[in-house]
């Protein structure tokens, strides 16, 4: 049999990807252009089978269309519909099936034989084709009534009052509203409930868009969907490219879906998403209409298998009569995973294993779920390319026994992403790689927040280098010792013994075996010295090697990485750290956010210090990426530093 074994992340996420164009969009984008017949080129489109069946019906209607899949770029070169006989083949794409019915039916004196997948023959047309008989086209059977396969004859369009029966899908109410352009007199289109609303939504704004001769794509809002949840499941950071630039796409709503839910946290960076994992996840129940972002349902389906809480999706039902009858699809393959599964015609209620249900964390999930799920686990996939794609997510999950995840036929995702698994295996990729992380800046600028933050979210081990200072300073203040003695300081460092213990994923240091509290290093007397201390460069010589071993430290530990603030980390003691990054705010800003927490050091007078020294000076090193937090929120600074993390 043709499997796929899914690797999973034996890391935290720390991955960017660019998801593919949207199809809806492109394939209305081509439907469009037809309907106007005029030349229009498109950017930022999607190529997979769904799309490439759309062109190449449109082709065999007489459409010229040259396409750049590298630059995902298609020029409708020439619009004009010119056979009035052809042979169309669908596939199992419902956009083209319904879309290309409705416009070969718009032209006048048509003969066209059409001719799908088997998986086609059983998807609802007759909504549409009743829509297209009462406005004269004539269909014949060569199997079952209202179903593919089947030849048309048209005669036009004739305008007026047309039903629409779009109950069992909204594709055959936007095939109509784009197709009415042709008509020849204006369309008056009534038709009842219909699900899936915003792509109807979509359908009318993009109407409104053409006819124009460059059209911008929006990335596929579905397809980001996989990769917002897979953070849930691996936790750390994804960056999804391009998302802040969806604006037609109800199934953008996903990832509001998820977050409210307390799945993930994400932030905007730009034109991207970040989507970040969070530390528990609550066992509250959870209930959520699916309606208007079915085609996603099967992505938190999965990861439900996973998650420590009973989750009912509702809203569901005309999805059993799309690629497959998902609704049931999913339940069967649910059950492969332990869960327990409640199928109603409309809805799937999906409880994990109870003993998942204790669970708070990541850990504890994943250490259930390699007691509870025996043996390799073998997804079938019914042809249904989100089947695929949403299971797959669930099979990132590092359980500890490697791959247990198989994933049948997964050539079916080439409908609508064929890289889907070489993307999901360069984000594996990107996430083993163990990177060391330099975030310097002067007093009070966000340093450790943003570096505690933002070890916590990629799992990486964080080390604050000022607390060394502030040990050293507060031994050998304890040892009567001076900062205008730097030689009786530096003969006192030869019997200095340093060593490292981990609390939570930071890394603290002991001097000479002890472990020093807050309240002895943070307090006025070592602010008042430590500054003067680490300009002795005897100080900075004894905690350079220190230091860099904390690289070593976090590897053998097992951490993904190593998130270490400082002064001089970026300058002296990584000079090659993977990502260099200078934190700075304006002094108004540093000031007040001391006196919000309290504290009254100078840190005006200490950052003079650290500047003017002779040994590692603070400084913005050359090539680091510089941070100006002074009118940026917390939340804002840490997402942009892990943008910067995940992109080194
Ligand atoms: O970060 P924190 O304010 O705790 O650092 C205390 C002092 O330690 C700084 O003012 C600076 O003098 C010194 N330091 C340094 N190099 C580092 C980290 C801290 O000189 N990498």
């Amino acid at each position: 049999m043709n499997t796929l074994d899914i690797q999973p992340f034996s890391k935290y996420c720390a991955a960017e990807v660019l998801p593919v164009g949207s199809k809806s969009i492109t394939n209305r984008a081509l439907m469009l252009a037809a309907v106007h017949g005029k030349p229009c080129r498109l950017s930022g489109a999607l190529f997979s089978r769904d799309t490439e069946i759309m062109m190449d019906c449109l082709g065999k209607l007489g459409l010229k269309i040259s396409a750049n899949p590298a630059q995902r770029t298609i020029f409708v070169e020439d619009a004009a519909i010119k056979n009035k006989k052809a042979s169309l083949f669908v596939g199992n794409a419902g956009t083209a099936a319904r879309f290309i019915t409705a416009l070969a039916a718009a032209v006048d004196g048509g003969e066209y034989s059409f001719d799908s997948d088997a998986a086609m023959y059983e998807r609802p047309m007759e909504g549409l084709i009743k829509a297209l008989e009462e406005q004269g086209a004539q269909f014949y059977y060569k199997g079952k009534p209202y179903h593919f396969p089947f030849l048309m004859r048209t005669h036009g369009l004739k305008g007026g009052a047309v039903r629409v029966d779009a109950s069992s899908s909204s594709q055959i109410l936007s095939a109509v509203i784009m197709a009415g352009v042709l008509a020849k007199k204006p369309l008056e289109i009534t038709s009842g409930e219909t699900v899936s609303k915003p792509f109807v939504e979509m359908t009318r704004r993009m109407a409104s868009q053409f006819p124009c001769a460059e059209y911008d794509i929006e990335p596929d809002a579905t397809a980001a969907s996989y990769f917002a949840a897979l953070p849930i499941v691996t936790g750390g950071a994804c960056i999804i490219k391009n998302f802040a630039k969806v604006r037609l796409q109800g199934d953008a709503r996903f990832v509001s879906v998820i977050e409210e839910a307390g799945l993930v946290k994400t932030q905007i960076v730009g034109d991207d998403l970040l989507v970040m994992g969070v530390p528990e996840f609550d066992n509250s129940d959870m209930e959520v209409d699916f309606n208007d972002i079915s085609d996603t349902f099967l992505t938190l389906a999965s990861v439900a298998a996973y998650l420590p809480r009973r989750i009912k999706i509702k809203g569901i039902k005309h999805t059993r009569g799309q690629e497959t009858d998902r609704v049931s699809a999913m339940a069967k393959e649910l059950k492969k995973l332990a869960a327990g599964v409640i199928e109603e015609d409309d809805s799937l209620q999906i409880t994990s294993h109870p003993a998942l249900y204790k669970c708070k964390t990541r850990r504890q999930i994943l250490e259930a779920m390699a007691e509870n799920i025996g043996g390799r686990v073998l997804i079938s996939t019914y042809q249904d390319h989100r089947i695929a794609m949403s299971f797959s997510v669930l099979g990132c999950a590092d359980i500890g026994r490697g791959s247990w995840m198989e994933i049948e036929n997964p050539q079916c995702v080439a409908k609508t992403w064929r890289e889907f698994f070489t993307v999901l295996e360069a984000a594996r990729g990107n996430s083993q790689k163990f990177r060391v992380v330099a975030i310097d800046g002067g007093a009070a600028v966000g340093k450790s927040s943003v570096s505690k933050a933002a070890a916590a979210t990629l799992g990486y081990m964080h080390v604050d280098t000022g607390a060394h200072y502030r040990n050293i300073a507060y031994v050998l203040l304890e040892q009567g010792l001076r900062p205008d003695e730097p030689e009786s300081v530096a003969s006192a460092l030869k019997n200095m013994k340093l060593s490292t213990t981990l609390e939570g994923n930071s890394a603290k240091i002991l001097c000479q075996g002890r472990v020093l509290g807050d309240d002895d290093i943070r307090c006025e007397r070592i602010n008042a010295n430590v500054s003067l201390f680490a300009a002795i460069p005897a100080v900075r010589e004894f905690l350079k090697d220190y230091q860099r071993s904390m690289a070593d430290f976090a590897k053998s530990g097992g951490f993904g990485g190593v998130i270490m603030e400082g002064r001089d980390i970026g300058s002296v003691i990584f000079p090659d750290a993977c990502a260099r990054i200078f934190l700075d705010a304006d002094e108004q800003t540093r000031q007040a956010r001391r006196a919000k927490e309290g504290i009254t050091d100078s840190i005006k007078k200490r950052d003079a210090l650290d500047k003017a020294r002779k040994v590692a000076p603070l400084v913005c090193p050359e090539g680091a990426s510089l941070i100006d937090t002074s009118n940026m929120g917390k939340d804002e600074v840490i997402a942009k530093a892990i943008c910067i993390i995940v992109n080194s």
